[in-house]
């Protein structure tokens, strides 16, 4: 669970966004909600960045495999963290994720890798070491961080946070269409796997996926991405008091 190269906390931090903000929102919802491209649109609109928390799940996922660890073991998971530095860059379509130094973006999208981050984020012990490293690069603000738990646990504090829900068929639709024509994977195989993830992190112990009391509620089902993106963006808009 090394910081991010040693430098003391926060010094990673995003700092406030290109326009001098230093608000936080907070995007938490389950898979396939839409949450990447929400998150994205409304970095751009208000000027701020844009940091994914699953690609840190993932990362540590990638290392997992690679060591061939039993994923269901806390210890062994917990000793691997120990010696592992994961970093997250902002960029202006995604963020670039380092494991250790390496740029590892592309690895982590595959299914076995969205699989294991889904298995290794259930352990405590993992959770709080990357609330800790969400918490230092979102501790200056200027930030829209998306996840599952950012509302709820790494900053409750947030001035905005929206929980995007769209029913399991429709994010089960989007992630066949997101993985490209020729993928190697039926769209039937995509939902259970997405179900799959769903209970796992809807029912997990430790921060279970679940709205902050605080939270706006935006349902995406009967939405295009373009209609939930503008939604999103009345949101934020309102409760920062400012025109859209
Ligand atoms: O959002 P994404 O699909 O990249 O997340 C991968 C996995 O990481 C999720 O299925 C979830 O189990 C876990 N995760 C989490 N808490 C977060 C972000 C992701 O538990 N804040």
């Amino acid at each position: 669970m090394r910081d991010e190269s040693g430098e003391p906390p926060g010094s990673s931090g995003a700092g406030p966004g290109p326009r001098g903000r230093h608000v936080i929102i907070a995007i938490d919802g389950p898979a396939g909600a839409g949450k990447s491209t929400i998150a994205r649109h409304l970095a751009r609109q208000f000027g701020l960045l844009n940091l994914e928390t699953g690609a840190m799940y993932r990362a540590f996922a990638l290392k997992a495999l690679r060591a061939g660890l039993p994923l269901d073991q806390s210890r062994g998971l917990e000793a691997l963290a120990a010696t592992t530095a994961i970093r997250l860059e902002p960029g202006v379509e995604e963020n670039r994720v380092l494991l250790d130094g390496e740029d590892v973006t592309r690895l982590i999208r595959s299914q076995m890798v969205t699989d294991a981050a889904s298995r290794v984020s259930v352990f405590p012990a993992i959770r709080a070491w990357m609330v800790s490293l969400q918490q230092q690069l979102g501790a200056q603000g200027g930030v829209v961080m998306e996840g599952r738990d950012i509302g709820t646990v790494v900053f409750p504090q947030a001035e905005v946070k929206i929980f995007l829900d769209a029913a399991p068929e429709v994010r089960g639709m989007r992630r066949f269409d997101q993985l490209g024509p020729g993928a190697p994977i039926q769209p039937e195989a995509v939902l259970r796997e997405l179900r799959a993830r769903d209970e796992r992190d809807r029912n997990r112990a430790d921060s279970p996926l679940r709205p902050a009391p605080d939270a706006v509620l935006l349902d995406s089902t009967h939405m295009t991405l373009e209609e939930a993106v503008e939604a999103a963006g009345h949101i934020v808009a309102a409760r920062l008091g400012e025109p859209t």
